[in-house]
């Protein structure tokens, strides 16, 4: 699952047992907010999706998003829940300038969702993960901090608000403890938040994009002696990348244990995870749940899904993403090493649309897991935000099997396609790349080469046959690669015996 470096995280396991616990948030993608009819467009210019109702103004009534219920709902199933038949909404009581009503509507004891599990695989092992609720609030605005080095409030001059976020759907979904991982416990937190984001994007209702915070995550930390009660949490934000829940989990084992091991005592907080060192810091202390004052929020009918609706809903899940891979996987007679490297990749979804789009399993992996790879790896970003799409590759692959293209063409037209030349048959055109299957053509070339050397060409005639490869060399250059090198050979073979 891991590459990363395991170092400190075997030898604290050896001593101390962890238990973990995830909060992953996931906004919405309704397209209007939980309470109001604003947009929620991602990225609009700053407060102009604001209204009365999401700016808390006086007077103001919110009214719930059924589509988000039903997102939540279908969460919930899909993370095998039992849905209440019966529940509220409840005001969360804090007071700061990113919500503007000074409370948060959001659900305390009486979530929508309770009770599930999800099960992840590790090493071909199944781990059942416990879900302790799935509940449904609104989002914050966003705050963002002018001046200081850091964009945090320290040394800044000016503090910005920006309401666009303000009350677009928020489900938060909490695992119950999970305990016995050990040493694994980063790896497991990790394959977790990997599974539920592709379970949440199987039900088409979130991006779940964790660098655009449209799926965020708080990871829960404690170490305890074996025998003993679990220890003191700690609660690590600003978890905002997979890799990242991974490093979180592992940099707050390891700087628990030197606590505990000097004889120390663990604070209950909430603590920052810096991406660029690894390392957690101290944030906040951690409210507990008298500081928010719950109470149910009078402005609100209670929620009361019909038992016929929710029986619709699962009825209407979509198959499990782990066993939706393993279908996938027998379909393209993949191993388990192979299947592992295109769910790593994050290529999953992108070969079973090249698929879908017609080119073969084998073209469709060698394509997105080869040349496409690297070059995402080389623009630092993932594979769907090379421009390239799945269409594309099969066009691509299609090209190349009807001896269009060859592989080095290919990857030249490929180059095209990334810059916004159009798809691979429209650069083709555009840079004249096609392969040059022109006979007539190709003879001429390889007439003027054997010209140019005749030497080589004498070469050959008495036999040496693999001397051909400078002729073949000659013409590929005079046609600036644009000839299949198999033919090309025949044909200079062909020309030489006659
Ligand atoms: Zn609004």
């Amino acid at each position: 699952m891991s590459t990363l470096a395991s170092s400190g995280v075997d030898e604290v396991a050896a001593r101390y047992e962890p238990v973990i616990g995830l909060e992953v948030h996931v906004e919405l993608g309704t397209r209007t907010k939980m309470f109001c009819g604003c947009p929620t467009d991602f990225g609009a210019p700053v407060n102009t999706q604001v209204c009365p109702v999401c700016l808390g103004l006086p007077g103001s009534l919110p009214v719930a998003n059924r589509a988000a219920i039903e997102a939540t709902i279908r969460i919930g199933l899909a993370l095998n829940c039992s849905i209440a038949s019966w529940c509220r909404f409840a005001r969360k009581n804090y007071f700061y300038p990113d919500m503007p009503k000074n409370f948060q509507i959001s659900q305390y004891d009486e979530p929508l969702c309770t009770d599930g599990y999800l099960d992840v695989e590790i090493d071909g092992e199944t781990v059942q993960i416990g879900i302790e609720r799935v509940h449904l609030e609104e989002d914050t605005g966003k705050t963002t901090h002018i001046g200081g080095a850091t964009g945090r409030i320290h040394g800044a001059t000016e503090s910005l608000v920006d309401y666009n976020r303000a009350g677009i759907p928020l489900v938060e979904i909490v695992t119950k403890p999970v305990p016995g991982t050990g040493a694994r416990a980063p790896i497991v937190a990790r394959a977790y938040v990997t599974e539920l984001r592709d379970v949440v994007r199987s039900l088409g209702v979130s991006d779940v994009r964790m660098e655009q915070g449209s799926m965020r995550c708080d990871v829960n930390t404690s170490l305890n002696l074996p025998g003993e009660p679990w220890g003191t949490r700690t609660e690590t934000k600003n978890v905002n990348s997979l890799r990242s829940v991974e490093r979180a989990v592992r940099a707050e084992m390891v700087r628990q244990a030197a606590v505990l091991d000097a004889g120390g005592t663990i604070t209950q907080e909430t603590r920052h995870f810096h991406e660029d060192t690894g390392d957690t810091t101290p944030g906040r202390s951690k409210e507990t749940a008298t500081d928010y004052r719950y109470f149910p929020e009078p402005d609100l009918a209670p929620l009361a899904p019909d038992a016929e609706w929710v029986a619709q809903l699962k009825a209407g899940l979509p198959e499990a993403p782990r066993l939706h891979r393993r279908r996938l996987q027998d379909q393209w007679g993949l191993s388990d090493v192979d299947m592992q490297s295109i769910v790593n990749a994050g290529a999953v979804e992108l070969i079973e649309a090249t698929v879908a789009a017609g080119a073969s399993a084998d073209g469709a992996r060698k394509w997105w897991l080869g040349e496409l790879s690297r070059r995402a790896n080389e623009s630092g970003g993932d594979l769907a935000s090379l421009g390239v799409t799945p269409a594309h590759v099969a066009e691509l692959q299609q090209l190349v099997d009807e001896g269009k293209l060859t592989d080095k063409l290919a990857r030249t037209v490929l180059d095209g396609v990334i810059v916004g030349e159009g798809g691979p048959s429209e650069v083709v055109t555009g840079r004249g790349l096609g392969v040059v299957s022109d006979t007539g053509a190709l003879t001429e070339a390889v007439d003027a080469a054997i010209a140019a050397h005749p030497d080589v060409a004498e070469k050959v005639r008495s036999g040496k046959v693999a001397a051909a490869g400078v002729l073949v060399g000659e013409v590929m250059k005079a046609t600036r690669g644009q000839a299949d090198a198999k033919t090309l050979r025949e044909l200079v073979l062909a020309r030489l015996r006659a």
